[in-house]
């Protein structure tokens, strides 16, 4: 007998396991009158179809153009294609299979989606008020998952036994809740707890009625979330957000805010068409975004700034506790200063004891911390606006970023501030969440977990190590102890331009990278970061950098800012700077206090050398009596960029020299010579601050010129730290493209340090390929 039928089976690779895409094929084999089977494997989904070639081509458009909510079709491959009499009689789902090459990508955490939220708000459903719903298109994915195959039995769900109900949604092919794996409800799942400071149970009804009421009476709550514990506040009770600060320990740094709707952040925020879609997308990121004046909300929220960080709900918890009570709540990590967010029960109590009143709890195990991500819309000058990523982190990871270039799979072990790790699998690079400050040892600790669950999640073993060349950094030293694998030292400041490159896709081009940063390890021994290297991906050529400021103290001077002011005024005035009585950092000091720091100087005692624009910034901060004292990384800086008035943008710079030596030195002498005139000419803040970054925009095209003219440099990349400053980063794009360069700077890959694993691991990857 003949027929017109046909069987094709193929895979489907990307994100395809948890997100409802068996069920989705079910569907749509019912809809084509397609019979066969589908399958989860390790290397995604498995199918094999019958049916007309019409009907088959008509099922395989509709699963690449319009797949479930949170699936990522990243490849389809036929592997056999052939005439058929009409072999199957249905459409199943068969058994998953492991197999030994894992190829499968581990689907990112996802926000309730509106299914599960009208359920959640719904009387009549029973899983009303039910803090743990979720479904095939929603819910946690990475932070559970302690294997794949993406099943109930490899995540934090395997304890709780489906009840009948939940079983018979979870085994029924039309259900929404159909293999969703974390499927919970009343009867079966996880619980919450209302706890107090001392661990005790407070006996009530509703876990999250009295928090509610608790937190409207001004209390600071702890609240188990997707990644970790948050702390919570009302942030219209000043007495609240300031005993919070108190408590954290943290003075300025801004504190996120979470709302449940779009609705509520316009009320105290300006959201534009870009920033809604960011908001509102699954991933609910924090998002930078400018302050409506007056403020709706405590000044303490986030002092001496323009911004607030804010997000939408994403967790029912948030939304139960939201929901008709709260305008916004203070959402912030719950850590201890300088440690990572706490994730696991057993530590709570003991960790926030003195910081939160209450611990709203429940036993559904976080098995990956992953940290709130924070982005931004940045509206470029040229092109269109786009969103960057500051912290990469819950819900986007660990989706791959793809870059063209590709090579055997290493690992990258970043900077040893705002760590990450990174992985690939040819030319997919997953880029870990942001891990923190490997000086921690609990974030060490995780930094080595993490690498250990990527490699066994994503099955890669990797061939090379790449890491930083601070001989003294937790995670070079982890490279050259475990004596297993070639290890591949790359400059901090090589691996910020490659990561760069690397995302936009420069391949092994001759590249002008202008790297604006904090500090990292020099080739010299000095610590360099306001760099102008000409190079690719093997080699670099240092072209220029600013000349070496004396930090007096070494460390310490990042979190005194003022002592890097002394030490610019020091090299252009030495000792009579004794004299600048006017100018208040010099009378803000103590007695003997400029004695002792112009002697450090001097001599060069506990004074390393350091080129970093982040820390001449802190510099002009502090001589404007912006700020003299950080509680956060960047602060100096970030004040300093907000003296800017607009009116003020097309100030003149001011003068500096460029000594020619092997490389280009760029004294800044001139320059601060030109601020301590304006200060006693009693200029605004706001003119002499656009004025200093406007200097550094001119030295930028002026470098790049020169570069132009020397090297036939065409292709510039913006990276670093100090390219988080808007008004930077705007104009000194704006400046280069307008004299004809072609400007490149990060998207996916933070800017700062937690984008330098995967530079990292593309110079090492170039090395290895060379060897
Ligand atoms: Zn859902
Ligand atoms: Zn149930």
């Amino acid at each position: 007998m003949s027929t017109n039928l046909f069987i094709v089976k193929f895979t489907v690779k990307g994100i395809v396991q948890g997100v409802g895409f068996r069920p989705f094929v079910v569907k749509n084999a019912k809809k084509y009158n397609l019979k066969g089977w589908v399958l989860n494997d390790s290397n995604g989904v498995t199918l094999k179809i019958e049916g007309t070639e019409r009907n088959i081509t008509l099922f395989i458009n509709e699963m690449k153009t319009n797949p479930p909510a949170l699936a990522m079709i990243d490849k389809v491959n036929r592997v056999e294609k052939r005439k058929s009499n009409g072999v199957y009689s249905s459409f199943t789902i068969k058994k998953s299979v492991e197999m030994k090459h894992r190829e499968a990508l581990v689907s990112p955490d996802s926000d309730v989606c509106d299914d599960c939220l009208s359920e959640l708000h719904d009387p009549k459903n029973r899983r009303y008020g039910y803090p743990f719903i979720n479904c095939t298109n929603c819910g946690p994915r990475y932070s559970i998952i302690q294997d794949i195959p993406y099943d109930r039995k490899n995540t934090t769900m395997k304890n709780f036994v489906m009840c009948n109900k939940c079983k018979e949604e979870y085994e029924n092919i039309l259900d929404r809740r159909f293999h969703a794996q974390p499927i919970a409800c009343w009867d079966c799942g996880p619980q919450l707890r209302l706890l107090d400071s001392t661990g005790n149970e407070v006996i009530c009804k509703d876990p999250i009625k009295r928090a509610i009421k608790l937190l409207q009476e001004g209390k600071i709550l702890a609240v188990k979330g997707i990644g970790g514990f948050h702390l919570m506040a009302d942030p219209t009770q000043d007495e609240v957000v300031c005993k919070l600060r108190e408590r954290k320990r943290r003075k300025h740094k801004p504190l996120a805010l979470l709302s449940e709707n779009i609705e509520e952040v316009k009320k105290y925020c300006k959201v534009g068409n870009e920033e809604e879609k960011v908001l509102k997308s699954n991933q609910r990121p924090i998002l930078i975004l400018e302050k409506k004046m007056p403020e709706m909300y405590s000044t303490h929220v986030a002092p001496n700034n323009k911004f607030y960080g804010v997000m939408l709900a994403y967790t029912p918890i948030q939304h139960l506790i939201l929901h008709n009570n709260f305008g916004a709540l203070v959402c912030t990590s719950a850590n201890i200063i300088d440690h990572p967010i706490i994730y696991k029960n057993e530590e709570i109590i003991e960790s926030v004891s003195n910081i939160a009143d209450y611990i709203l709890i429940h036993n559904r195990d976080i098995e990956t911390r992953i940290d709130d991500s924070i982005v931004r819309v940045y509206k470029s000058p040229n092109k269109p606006n786009y969103v960057s990523d500051i912290r990469r982190a819950r819900s986007y990871c660990p989706y791959p970023i793809l870059i063209s270039k590709t090579f055997p799979t290493g690992l990258g072990l970043g900077a040893e501030l705002k760590n990450t790790i990174c992985l690939n699998r040819d030319q997919k690079f997953f880029l870990s969440q942001h891990l923190g400050d490997l000086k921690n040892n609990s974030t060490y600790e995780s930094f080595k977990e993490c690498i250990k669950h990527l490699e066994k999640l994503l099955e890669l073993k990797p061939k090379f190590i790449a890491c930083d060349m601070h001989p003294d950094y937790y995670n070079t030293r982890y490279a050259l102890n475990q004596g297993v694998l070639p290890v591949y030292q790359v400059q901090h400041h090589h691996a910020h331009m490659a990561s760069c490159m690397a995302e936009n896709g420069l391949e092994n081009k001759k590249t002008l990278g202008i790297i604006f940063d904090g500090v990292g390890y020099g080739e010299d021994g000095n610590l360099w970061g306001g760099e102008f290297f000409v190079g690719n991906y093997l080699n670099y050529k240092r072209y220029a950098h600013f000349d070496y400021i004396p930090l007096l103290g070494g460390d310490i001077a990042v979190k005194e800012p003022y002592r890097i002011a002394i030490a610019l005024l020091y090299q252009l005035y030495g000792k009579s700077l004794f004299g600048l009585k006017d100018l208040s950092v010099i009378s803000n000091r103590k007695d003997g206090e400029i004695e002792i720091l112009t002697k450090m100087a001097e001599k060069g005692i506990n004074s390393p050398l350091s080129s970093s624009v982040g820390r001449i910034f802190d510099g002009i901060s502090s001589l404007l009596g912006v700020c003299e004292y950080t509680d956060y990384e960047g602060q100096a800086a970030i004040e300093l960029e907000q003296t800017i008035d607009s009116r003020d943008r097309k100030s003149k710079p001011y003068e500096y020299l460029v000594f020619k030596k092997n490389e280009n030195i760029i004294n800044l002498n001139y320059m601060i010579k030109g601020v301590v005139d304006d200060l006693s000419n009693k200029k605004s803040k706001s003119l002499i601050s656009s004025r200093f970054h406007n200097t550094i925009v001119q030295i930028c095209l002026d470098m790049a010129n020169r570069a132009r003219k020397e090297d036939g440099v065409q292709n510039i990349v913006l990276s670093g730290g100090a390219f988080q400053n808007v008004y930077l980063l705007e104009n000194i794009e704006g400046i280069l493209e307008y004299n004809n360069f072609r400007v490149y700077h990060h998207k996916l890959v933070p800017t700062n340090d937690g984008g330098i694993s995967l530079g990292q691991l593309v110079v090492a990857g170039h090395r290895y390929l060379e060897r």
